[in-house]
C-alpha cells in the first residue's frame, strides 16, 4: 500500500511516501506564502522520480499548522499526534520528545503506540525557535546550517539575559561590537535556549528515553546543550526534521488498513513567565464535546473543534492562549464571582488549571 504524509510547517514544508511501510522517498522545501502551492510543490517533489504520481497514492495524511489547506489530504491530524507517531517508528521506548518547529517548541509524553498522554506548546514568545535562530545567523552573518558546528567552538560561552527575540538580537549586537566570538555568543545562546527547553520539559514527564525533534534538531551546538542541561542523550532519528510527516505517512497507513484513529489525552495551553505560571489543561479522554464550558467562560476563552478521532472536543481558542493571564483570573477568583463556570459545567471533570 502506497501512503504519504505531508507536514506544511511555518518554515519548511516536509513529505514522506512509504510502501508497505518502507520509506520510498522524502524532502523538505521551504514553506512559501501560500500553503495550498506550498503543499502540491512539495508533493510534487518528493514523487520525483519514484516513477508514482498523485492518484497512486491511496491515502494522504496532512499535519503542520497549514494542514488544513492541503487540498489533496484525505485527513489532517495534529503536528503533536504525528510527532508522537513518528518517532516511535524509529524508538518504540521513547516516552518524552521535544519538538523544536519554525515557530513555536512543544514537549510531548506519549506511549509505546506512539499515543500523546501529556503535551505542553510554549509558542508565546519566538526565543528558541527555528525564525530565532535563523535571525541570530542573519545578525551573526553565519549560514544558518553552519552555527551549530560555530557553537561547538566555543572556548567559554557567554551568558544572556534573555531570549526574548529582540532584546537577544540587541544583546548579540552589542557583544560582536565588543568583540567576543560568534562561538561564543552561539554558545551562550543556546544555553539560554536549553536552560527554557528545560522549563517546559518540567512541566511534563522528562523521562530517560528522550528525543528531539524539528529542524533544530540538526543543529550540533544546540543537541548537545539540550542534552548537558537536560542530563540525557538525546536519542536523534536519521532526519529529525521529517518526523511528523512521518507520522503522518504512518496515519495514513493505518487508515489504509481501517485502523481508527487515536487522541490527544490531556492537552496544556499556556505559558509561564515572570509573574507565574498559566496553564489550563484540556483532558480529551473525559471531554465528551458537550460544549458547556463555551457560553459559560465569561472571557470566551473555549471552543470545539473535531479532534484527530473525529469526535467532539474542547479546546482554548489560539488567540486566548497567549493571554491567558489577562482573560481568566484562576478558577477560584473566577468561581467567587460567577455560580457557573468552565470547571462546575462540565460532566467529564474535563478541565483544570494551573495558576
Ligand atoms: S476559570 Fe472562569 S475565566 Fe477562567 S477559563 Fe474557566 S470560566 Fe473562563
Ligand atoms: S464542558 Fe467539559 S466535556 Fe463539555 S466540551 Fe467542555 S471540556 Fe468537554
Amino acid at each position: 500500500m502506497i501512503v504519504a504524509g505531508i507536514d506544511i510547517g511555518s518554515r519548511a514544508a516536509k513529505a514522506v511516501v512509504m510502501n508497505d511501510g518502507t520509506i520510498i522517498s522524502s524532502v523538505i522545501c521551504d514553506t512559501g506564502p501560500e500553503s495550498v502551492k506550498t503543499s502540491q510543490m512539495t508533493m510534487s517533489r518528493v514523487l520525483d522520480g519514484t516513477g508514482l504520481s498523485l492518484d497512486d497514492i491511496e491515502y494522504v495524511v496532512a499535519t503542520g499548522y497549514g494542514r488544513v489547506l492541503v487540498p489533496f489530504a484525505n485527513e489532517n491530524i495534529s503536528e503533536i499526534s504525528c510527532h508522537a507517531r513518528g518517532i516511535t517508528w524509529y524508538f518504540p521506548e521513547v516516552r518524552t520528545i521535544l519538538d523544536m518547529g519554525g515557530q513555536d517548541c512543544k514537549a510531548i509524553n506519549c506511549d509505546a503506540d506512539g499515543r500523546v498522554t501529556n503535551f505542553i506548546m510554549n509558542d508565546k514568545c519566538a526565543g528558541g525557535t527555528g525564525r530565532f535562530l535563523e535571525m541570530i545567523a542573519d545578525v551573526l552573518n553565519i549560514p544558518l546550517e553552519e552555527i551549530g558546528e560555530v557553537a561547538l567552538r566555543s572556548k567559554q560561552a557567554i551568558s544572556f539575559n534573555t531570549i526574548c527575540a529582540v532584546f537577544a538580537k540587541s544583546e548579540a549586537i552589542a557583544y560582536l561590537r565588543r568583540g567576543v566570538s560568534k562561538a561564543d555568543i552561539l554558545a551562550g545562546l543556546n544555553e539560554a535556549i536549553a536552560t527554557r527547553c528545560l522549563n517546559l520539559l518540567k512541566r511534563v514527564s522528562l523521562e530517560k528515553e528522550f528525543t528531539i525533534t524539528g529542524g533544530i534538531a540538526k543543529n550540533k551546538g544546540m543537541v548537545a546543550q539540550l542534552g548537558e542541561k537536560v542530563g540525557l542523550e538525546p536519542l536523534l532519528g536519521e532526519d529529525p526534521q521529517i518526523i511528523g510527516a512521518l507520522g503522518a505517512a504512518l496515519f495514513a497507513r493505518d487508515r489504509g488498513q481501517g485502523k481508527a484513529a487515536t487522541v490527544e489525552a490531556k492537552v496544556q495551553y499556556g505559558y509561564a513567565d515572570g509573574t507565574g505560571n498559566y496553564f489550563i489543561t484540556v483532558d480529551t479522554a473525559r471531554c465528551d464535546g458537550c460544549g458547556k464550558c463555551v457560553p459559560a467562560c465569561p472571557s470566551g476563552i473555549f471552543e470545539l473543534t473535531t479532534g484527530d478521532g473525529g469526535q467532539l472536543k474542547a479546546r482554548v481558542k489560539e488567540e486566548a492562549r497567549k493571554k491567558l493571564a489577562m482573560l481568566c483570573p484562576g478558577y477560584e477568583a473566577c468561581l467567587s464571582n460567577l455560580e457557573l463556570n468552565c470547571h462546575t459545567v462540565c460532566p467529564g471533570d474535563a478541565i483544570s488549571h494551573a495558576w
